[in-house]
């Protein structure tokens, strides 16, 4: 995952503990003479509202206030009923519960009466569905929170709103929409905000736009503001976005001052991820000083502090420090293994930052059919009204009208029946990898899946082929990218002629490939890489140049050894893979899951 969703999760639901005083509890408080009823609506309101507001200072009297109303659930009315949902479900994010998150959430953000309670609870679940990879329904669910923006009176929880729908943004890459909100954060903070967490959401949104060109004054005012209103866990994420640029910009003793001054006490707030953005970026700019030592020793922190199991920025950075250190040591194996590492963190990385952005594209391509059909829709009841009312007299000009408004609902009805094409078109293209036209990985990975389930279930034998063609970048450095992007199609055209019906052939990335054979033996996908192998060194690489010889290598792992999880085929293939590139390049290894027993690899997701 990444580390901004994750950071948007935590920062969210910090933002809610500065909301604590939307409730419903005061306006009950303030009114008339309470009769025995109303008065248990005041005493459960009041209890409610001291829920909402040490929710995170105090989980454990937080929960045991929700477990006594919980008790008392019958005597809420609708709206405090909506409010201990969306506090039931607020705290089974918290913990990390999510399937019980989810379901209260969903049902306060679709059926509860108020906007305040509905933005909320739809804020809390677009980072509850960000920390579990489901980008589609996390911005169905962040449009949702942009069409309600307008209505939301309420300042607390506009800003709220406009925090989430920047930081979400950002994550989709949309940066000029995720700077927009940030900015009218910081023009209109309510009572008891100030220009801090806006100015956060405004650079994060700019360094990861890649648009931060020079450091704005503005952006050291905030720091202090945030520091003024005990905010530091967003003065700290500023300082690692400020750091991180000096160290992109050949500064990193700048770096060093701003992350040492202040590590201990962002250590003390528990706050391990942007601790692991701390170090991560102590790693890299300790790298660039030349200090090995500290180098490694923030880039082993790093690794400690953040997610295990998921890719995480901090995390690609930590690894592939490590990895030139222990290079720039001459500790050849432990470089080897970081470099390993570094290359599933940074494909990972990469995967997730696509899936985001094309999940981003695909929910914008169903809000405008959707549009589209709305309005036809519309066209249609219009049309049915005005044939009911009608008199004699109005006729003629009538049918003039309803004969106008039939082109525009065919017009209509064309528009939508073009929107879904493209969208079709748009899926099939998502699918498919731009330069080669087979799989790309996340559609590989999908199909994969399929498959393999299938060969559990019938208890059917398969084998992944994972190769990788040798000396590329030499290729690219020799011959110019264009000559390297048509090897790429030669090997691939290549490849596909030997391959069966059923096999299923994906770029995972670069120029690397995989081949999932279904019904096949270790010693049939030995002989069968063996004859890819051979197919392509005997190829001439392209038309244009006969003499470039292009060869791969290739690693082999089946079910019988690995199981029928894809991660960890492609884990011991990759394994293999790298053996035949040590071993001297254009070979087969095959896989042995002894190679690898006790990798973190293996246990990491790669899938
Ligand atoms: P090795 O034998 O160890 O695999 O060495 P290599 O040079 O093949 O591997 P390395 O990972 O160093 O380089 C891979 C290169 O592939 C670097 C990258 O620029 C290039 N590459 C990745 N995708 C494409 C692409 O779509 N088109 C072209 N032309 N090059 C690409
Ligand atoms: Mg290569
Ligand atoms: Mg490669």
């Amino acid at each position: 995952m990444n580390v901004g969703v994750r950071f948007g999760l935590i920062l969210a639901l910090l933002v809610f503990t500065s909301t604590a005083t939307i409730t419903l509890a005061a306006p009950r408080l303030s009114g008339p003479m309470p009769s025995p009823a109303s008065g248990n609506h005041a005493d459960l309101g009041a209890m409610l509202a001291q829920a909402d507001a040490i929710k995170i200072v105090d989980l454990g009297q937080f929960t045991r206030l929700l477990d006594e109303i919980g008790a008392r659930e019958t005597e809420l009315d609708g709206e405090q009923k909506s409010l201990f949902h969306f506090l039931r479900g607020w705290r089974a994010t918290w913990v990390g519960d999510y399937g019980t998150g989810k379901a209260e959430l969903d049902a306060v953000a679709d059926t509860s009466s108020s906007n305040v309670l509905r933005a909320r609870a739809t804020a809390t679940l677009i980072n509850l569905l960000g920390i579990g990879h489901r980008y589609e329904e996390a911005f169905t669910r962040l449009t949702q929170l942009q069409d309600m923006l307008p209505s939301i009176r309420d300042r607390k929880a506009r800003f709220q709103a406009l925090g989430e729908a920047s930081q979400m943004l950002s994550t989709a890459g949309q940066f000029d929409q995720a700077e927009a909100y940030a900015q009218q954060m910081m023009d209109n903070p309510p009572p008891g905000e100030t220009i801090c967490k806006g100015a956060q959401h405004l650079l994060r949104a700019r360094r990861e736009g890649g648009r931060l060109h020079t450091l704005d004054p503005i952006y050291q005012n905030a720091i202090d503001s945030c520091v003024g209103s005990g905010d530091e866990v967003f003065a700290d994420a500023m300082r690692s976005d400020i750091a991180a640029f000096h160290v992109a910009n050949g500064h990193p003793d700048e770096a060093v001052k701003i992350l040492v001054a202040n590590r201990d006490a962002l250590r003390a707030l528990h706050y391990p991820t942007t601790l692991a953005e701390f170090d991560g970026l102590l790693a890299q700019a300790y790298l660039k000083l030349g200090d090995l030592p500290n180098a490694r020793r923030y880039g082993i922190s790093a690794l400690a502090d953040s997610i295990q199991g998921e890719f995480t920025d901090p995390r690609r950075a930590a690894y592939e420090v490590l990895y030139q250190v222990e290079e720039r040591l001459g500790n050849a194996t432990a470089a080897l293994s970081y470099h390993e590492q570094y290359m599933a963190a940074d494909k990972a990385y990469l995967n997730d930052l696509s899936a985001r952005s094309l999940a981003f594209q695909i929910v914008d391509q169903q809000l405008v059919a959707r549009k589209a059909e709305v309005e036809a829709l519309n066209k249609q009841n219009e049309i049915l009204r005005l044939n009911g009312v009608l008199d004699r007299k109005e006729v003629e000009t009538g049918r003039l009208y309803i004969f106008i408004l039939g082109l525009c609902l065919l017009a209509i009805a064309w528009l939508v029946l073009w929107l879904r094409r493209s969208q079709m078109r748009f899926m099939k293209l998502a699918r498919r990898d731009g330069l080669t036209g087979i799989c790309n990985r996340e559609h590989f990975v999908e199909q994969a899946d399929r498959v393999l389930a299938y060969g559990a279930r019938s208890d059917r034998g398969l084998c992944v082929i994972l190769f990788d063609l040798d000396h590329f970048k030499n290729v690219n450095d020799t011959y110019g990218h264009a000559v390297g992007d048509e090897v790429l199609k030669r090997a691939v055209d290549v490849c596909h002629r030997a391959l069966h019906a059923c096999d299923v052939f994906g770029r995972l990335g670069g120029e690397e490939f995989a081949i999932l054979l279904p019904d096949c033996s270790p010693a049939q996908a030995r002989a069968r890489a063996e004859q890819l192998r051979l197919s392509i060194s005997a190829t001439s690489a392209t038309q244009a140049r006969p003499e470039l010889a292009v060869t791969a290598s290739f690693g082999v792992s089946s079910t019988l050894q690995c199981g029928f999880e894809l991660h960890r085929l492609l884990v011991v293939a990759d394994a293999a893979l790298y053996r035949a590139k040590r071993a001297g390049r254009n070979c087969v290894f095959m896989g042995d899951t002894g190679d690898i027993p006790d990798s973190p690899y293996l246990t990491e997701a790669r899938g």
